[in-house]
């Protein structure tokens, strides 16, 4: 039997529904309240900040983006990986690129390192992912084979991804390993060194720590303290 046409918002729906699944929900997250902080950030929130405005900004964003082709990474995409989570978090993940998971997806972190980044933000942290963070990469297409992202497509990218971090402002920014952090900060970091260490990014905290993956392919003792440690820190400084 012919599968008919889905309408564009079902499937985002049933798309979004399959991701909450993929990072492991069983139930849709705090239905009503799924664009609010949670209570252990809201608690600690200075300044509340309009759902409608930010929400409205980061569409503005993507509209923006819409199909886009401004470098060669949309040759091969299944889908943009725009960005996944509460469009008012205080903290944002910023990661290198879809994978094939993603890419499938679109949505960001639903693989292994996404089930690794999962269980840091739960387990590790006590945050919910969905209602307490927003997870973007630096490139909204897959870079093919999983290669690291070229200067030029970063730099394509690039100017969404100031967009969604100024329409969020979270309190607080991780980025995820060198690429991450290079394009962050303009300038090479050498992650291994750098991770734990706090900078500033347009007047927002900015931490960087390991990438999942990192972590996943060298699953040591020492790696996973590091990573538990610098979350530590962000936690301190969200709840100030
Ligand atoms: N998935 C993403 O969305 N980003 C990464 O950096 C890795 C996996």
């Amino acid at each position: 039997m012919k599968t008919p046409k889905q309408e564009p918002l079902l499937k985002e729906l049933r798309n979004y529904l399959s991701h909450l699944k993929d990072i492991g929900y069983t139930e849709i997250p705090c239905g009503t309240e799924l664009f609010s902080k949670s209570k252990n950030l809201e608690t600690h929130s200075s300044q509340p900040k309009s759902d409608m405005t930010a929400k409205r900004s980061l569409t503005a964003v993507q509209k923006e983006l819409g199909d886009c082709t401004r470098c060669k990474l949309s040759e091969g995409r299944k889908n943009i990986v725009f960005g996944s989570g509460n469009p008012n978090a205080d903290l944002v993940f910023v990661g290198e690129g879809p994978g094939a998971d993603e890419d499938e997806s679109g949505f960001p972190f639903v693989g292994r390192a996404g089930k690794k980044l999962t269980e840091i933000i739960e387990k590790g942290m006590g945050l919910n992912r969905e209602n307490d963070t927003y997870i973007c990469n630096i490139v909204k297409c897959r870079p093919p084979g999983n290669r690291d992202p070229e200067a030029e497509e970063i730099a394509a990218c690039k100017p969404f991804l100031i967009q969604q971090l100024r329409a969020i402002k979270p309190k607080v920014i991780v980025a995820l390993g060198k690429p991450a952090s290079s394009t962050l900060l303009g300038r090479a970091v050498l992650i291994t060194k750098e991770r734990g260490t706090w900078h500033e990014y347009e007047g927002i905290k900015l931490m960087l720590t390991l990438h999942p993956s990192y972590l996943i392919r060298f699953y040591t003792l020492e790696n996973r303290r590091a990573v538990h440690e610098d979350m530590k820190k962000v936690l301190n400084e969200l709840n100030k």
